[in-house]
């Protein structure tokens, strides 16, 4: 019997606000342990939580973005656990009524496009950090209060590469929105998946495991690759699905048993009462609609069809929207779109991943890159030498023409120079150039070659094959 896996993810987004939910402390990361806190974010007694409005914007902006309906009456909940990271022994979140609800993102895996229901987003709190010593264990509130949208898809997805292309496609979805950085090595995107399996063509849903501390795009294909071919092995062995929290250990590659799934009515959820239930007017949905940027998918559509790039480059050029605005600004300029494209995915995108940096935090910046296919346009250098000067010009930012200069790298185009060059070689390799007289005619990129090795790379390829042609024809 053959087995589909069903799979549904909970996404936690650390949104970008300033301060805090439910008290002015700041959210900057990395700071000193408990410099970030107040007596709201700490729990202290009789203190009352007052909600930031931004991040009811945040909410609706992301709630808009993936297509779903924004309630104009919502509520705050309790959910009561205890934990040391969680000083008020309870977490302010919303339950019953969340604020969006009934969305969807639509995703391509190998050419085929499906939609991954969103059944809801809410908004709350998040919790400290308990770090671990060797003798004791320590407590950071800096992250209390830090607001988090919480995204729960429906189990529409049916394969580890579609659970990574959600992902990447909701990543790209918050930080096109700029309310969340995406950021899931620090932390500020996290996944928590729940799987399982059933018979391919049945309607029904097995037992589900969930499967924590999911921190990279790597690992949310290889933990939920790992969980479902043990839940295959599990019933063909005869056995049963434990219903369970699982955690992903990234070093040993397998889903380990934590806890057992705790229900919705171990944490007693209650209607907050600090805090009014949250009414939000049709206007203030209708502005931030109508400032809405232009989203991933649409911004791909537009450059196939403005731009006739092909697919590919579009989906790449679009994954981030500061990739795209940079893309946009150079063709503004004046440079030929594919002809953008190409340097951009190959030597700027390969420099951007070895280094680990944001496009906008490089020197090359779009004017010198058009500059520089201005220079291979006028024949001043050859292509070639234009990508051995390309990765000086992103990491210091001089100018193409200044480099070109200094390291005397100005293309050879003088006819003569280089018609004395060729009939040097072609007496040098009279075997070769009898070959190719009769019809071995590869040969050509040998002769070529050799003339861009006497050159050091100067000579102009285009004049340099018609003289080559012409001679040995
Ligand atoms: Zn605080």
């Amino acid at each position: 019997m053959n087995y589909e896996a069903v799979i549904g993810l909970e996404i936690h987004a650390q949104l970008l606000t300033e301060t805090k939910i439910f008290c002015g402390c700041s959210t900057r990361f990395g700071s000193e342990p408990n410099t970030q806190t107040c007596p709201v974010c700490i729990g202290m007694p009789g203190v009352l939580p007052v909600l930031n409005r931004r991040v009811v914007e945040f909410a609706i902006k992301t709630g808009l973005a993936m297509n779903c309906r924004i309630s104009s009456y919502s509520r705050f909940a309790r959910k009561n656990y205890f934990y040391p990271d969680l000083p008020k022994g309870y977490q302010i979140s919303q339950y019953e009524l969340p604020i969006c609800e009934k969305g969807y993102i639509d995703i391509t895996v190998d050419g085929t496009t499906r939609r991954v229901g969103i059944t809801r987003i809410h908004m709350e709190e998040d919790a400290g950090k308990n770090i671990h010593e060797k003798d004791c264990s320590l407590v950071d509130l800096n992250r209390a209060g830090v607001p988090l949208l919480e995204i729960v898809t429906e189990p529409d997805i049916r394969s580890p590469q579609e659970a990574s292309a959600f992902m990447k496609k909701l990543r790209a979805i918050l930080r096109y929105l700029r309310v969340c950085d995406g950021n899931m090595e620090q932390g500020s995107l996290r996944c928590d998946a729940n799987v399982s399996i059933r018979p391919e063509g049945s309607d029904e849903l097995g037992t589900k495991t969930e499967i924590k501390n999911i921190n990279s795009f790597r690992f949310v294909e290889k933990a939920l690759d790992y969980e479902i071919k043990r839940q295959i092995r599990v019933i063909r062995d005869g056995g049963e699905i434990v219903q369970e929290t699982r955690l992903w250990n990234s070093e040993t590659g397998k889903t380990e048993s934590m806890r057992s799934k705790e229900e919705a009515h171990d944490y007693r959820y209650f209607p907050e009462p600090d805090l009014v239930p949250l009414e939000i007017k049709r206007e203030m949905v209708e502005e931030i609609k109508a400032a809405l940027p232009e989203l991933p998918d649409e911004k791909k559509a537009r450059f196939v069809r403005d731009y006739k790039l092909p697919e590919y480059d579009a989906e790449i050029l679009t994954e981030e929207r500061s990739i795209a605005e940079w893309f946009e600004e150079a063709v503004r300029l004046g440079a030929r779109p594919k002809e953008v494209s190409n340097w951009m995915l190959t030597e700027i995108m390969r420099y951007l991943n070895e280094t680990g940096k944001e496009i906008e935090e490089i020197d090359l910046r779009p004017p010198q890159l058009v500059e520089l296919l201005e220079l291979i346009k006028g024949g001043t250098i050859s292509r070639n030498i234009a990508k051995t000067i390309l990765p000086e010009m992103i990491s210091t930012g001089r100018p193409a023409e200044e480099i070109v200069r200094e390291k005397g790298l100005v293309q050879i185009s003088d006819t003569s120079e280089l018609e004395a060059l060729v009939d040097e070689i072609l007496s040098k390799n009279q075997k070769e150039a009898q070959r190719y007289r009769e019809g071995e005619t590869k040969l050509l990129g040998f002769f070529v070659g050799q003339v861009m090795k006497a050159t050091k790379g100067k000579a102009n390829p285009k004049i340099v094959n018609e003289i080559l042609r012409k001679k040995l024809s």
